[in-house]
C-alpha cells in the first residue's frame, strides 16, 4: 500500500467531511454501520446500558483472525472513522477487497461505548472507563466486548483510541499525530515471543510512513496496567496492538490522524500476510511520547500582586462536550507561570494584558467567543 496513492483516496472520499467529524450522533454512526451489510455481517453484540446496539461487522472468510475495536472511550472517534475509510476503500478497491478477504477474517466493534459516544464523553453511562474494566467486567459494555474477543478467538487485536492533544515527540515537540503500544502483559515488561513479533509488525508499520509522519509516531509507555484490556488480552499470549491517534498542528478535526490509522490498518493486513517484518528492537527507535504540547499558550501577560505585577504565561486547555446535543468547545487555564519548556498548537501573544487572580485561575473557563474577544480574535479551535 502506497502511501500517496492512500492519501489521495482518502482526501477525495471521506465521508462526513463537512461536518464536525470529531463528533457524530449515534443515528449518524448507525446509518453507516448498516451501510457495509455488502461486504459484512453486521450483527449486534448486545445493547448497551442505555439500550444502543453495540455492532460488530464480520468480514472475509481467510485463515488469520482479526478482531479490531474503536471507541470503548465515546469520546474518540477518530478510530472509528479510519475504520469506515478503510472499509469504504475496500468496497471501491476490489483487488484489495479480495486480498484481505481472502487471508483475513475480520471483526471489527466500531463503537464499543455508544451511550459515550452520544454525549461525546469519555466513560460509560455508570461513569466506569471501560478500559480499566477488563477484569472486574462491571460494565455491560465491557462484558459484551470480551465475550466477542473469546468467542471470535483472535490471533492478533487491535484497540483504537484517540490520545489528548498535549503527547509530543522529540526535542523539537512536534505532536505525536499517531502512537502505537505493544502493551506489557506483566510489571517487568517481559519482552516475551509474541511481544517481539507485535513489535516487529508495529516497526514495519511505522517505517512504511512517508517520513515526516515518522517523525510524528510516538510509543506509547509499556507500563503495566493490570485492569486495562490490552494488558490482558497480552496476558493470553494475544498481541493486542494499541493505536492511538492524535493531535496535528492546524488540524482540530484530527484528519491527518485519520488518514495515519486507516493507512496503518491496512499495512498491518500486509505485513501479517507477507510476515517480513523489520526487526522487534526498531520498535524501540520509536520515540516514546511525552507531554510538552498544550493547546493555547498565551506568553507574557501580567497578574496583579500586592507589590508590582509578574509576568507569566497561561496554558489554556481545549475542553470538548456537548450540551443538548450540541458539539461545545471551552477553553481552561490549566496552569500559570514559565511555560518556556512547552510548545502550543496555537501561541498567542499577551501584550502585558493585566489581570487578577480573580479573572485568570487555574480552572478558570474561557468560552471560545470570551477567549477571542479577551486575547485573539484570531484563534483556531
Ligand atoms: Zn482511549
Amino acid at each position: 500500500m502506497n502511501f500517496e496513492t492512500y492519501k489521495k483516496w482518502q482526501t477525495e472520499n471521506q465521508f462526513w467531511s463537512s461536518t464536525n467529524t470529531r463528533f457524530t450522533p449515534f443515528s449518524e454512526f448507525k446509518k453507516k454501520v448498516e451501510s457495509y451489510t455488502d461486504i459484512a455481517e453486521v450483527s449486534s453484540l448486545g445493547k448497551s446500558e442505555k439500550g444502543k446496539n453495540i455492532y460488530q461487522l464480520t468480514l472475509g472468510e481467510g485463515p488469520k483472525r482479526v478482531i479490531i475495536w474503536s471507541q470503548m472511550h465515546g469520546n474518540e472517534t477518530t478510530g472509528t472513522l479510519a475504520i469506515f475509510d478503510v472499509l469504504d476503500y475496500l468496497k471501491s478497491n476490489k483487488n484489495s477487497q479480495t486480498e484481505i478477504f481472502e487471508n483475513f477474517t475480520i471483526a471489527i466493534v466500531c463503537m464499543v461505548n455508544p451511550d459515550g459516544a452520544e454525549i461525546f464523553e469519555r466513560r460509560n453511562s455508570l461513569g466506569i472507563d471501560l478500559n480499566r474494566d477488563a477484569v472486574a467486567q462491571q460494565a455491560v459494555e465491557t462484558k459484551l466486548l470480551m465475550k466477542a474477543i473469546n468467542n471470535f478467538k483472535p490471533d492478533i487485536a487491535f484497540n483504537l483510541h484517540d490520545q489528548r492533544t498535549l503527547f509530543s515527540v522529540g526535542k523539537d515537540i512536534n505532536p505525536a499525530t499517531i502512537s502505537f503500544l505493544i502493551p506489557s502483559f506483566n510489571q517487568e515488561k517481559t519482552i516475551n515471543e509474541t511481544r517481539r513479533a507485535g513489535m516487529s509488525l508495529v516497526a514495519s508499520v511505522w517505517r512504511s510512513f512517508p517520513n515526516e509522519y515518522q517523525q510524528n509516531t510516538g510509543r506509547y509507555t509499556d507500563d503495566f496496567y493490570p485492569t486495562a484490556f490490552g494488558d490482558n488480552i497480552q496476558k493470553k499470549g494475544i498481541n493486542c496492538v494499541l493505536i492511538e491517534a492524535g493531535a496535528a498542528f492546524q488540524d482540530p478535526k484530527r484528519n491527518e490522524a485519520r488518514l495515519l490509522v486507516g493507512f496503518s490498518l491496512l499495512n498491518f493486513f500486509r505485513f501479517l500476510k507477507e510476515e517480513v517484518h523489520h526487526d522487534y528492537v526498531e520498535y524501540f527507535q520509536i520515540p516514546q511520547n511525552e507531554q510538552k504540547l498544550r493547546d493555547i499558550i498565551v506568553k507574557g501577560i501580567k497578574l496583579k500582586n500586592k507589590r508590582k505585577p509578574v509576568l507569566v504565561d497561561v496554558a489554556f486547555k481545549l475542553e470538548e462536550t456537548t450540551e443538548k446535543g450540541k458539539f461545545k468547545r471551552t477553553l481552561l487555564v490549566e496552569d500559570i507561570g514559565d511555560l518556556s519548556q512547552f510548545r502550543a498548537y496555537q501561541e498567542v501573544n499577551g501584550n502585558g494584558l493585566e489581570f487578577s487572580s480573580n479573572d485568570i485561575f487555574i480552572g478558570k473557563k474561557l468560552t471560545f467567543h470570551e477567549f477571542q474577544h479577551i486575547f485573539w480574535e484570531g484563534v483556531i479551535i
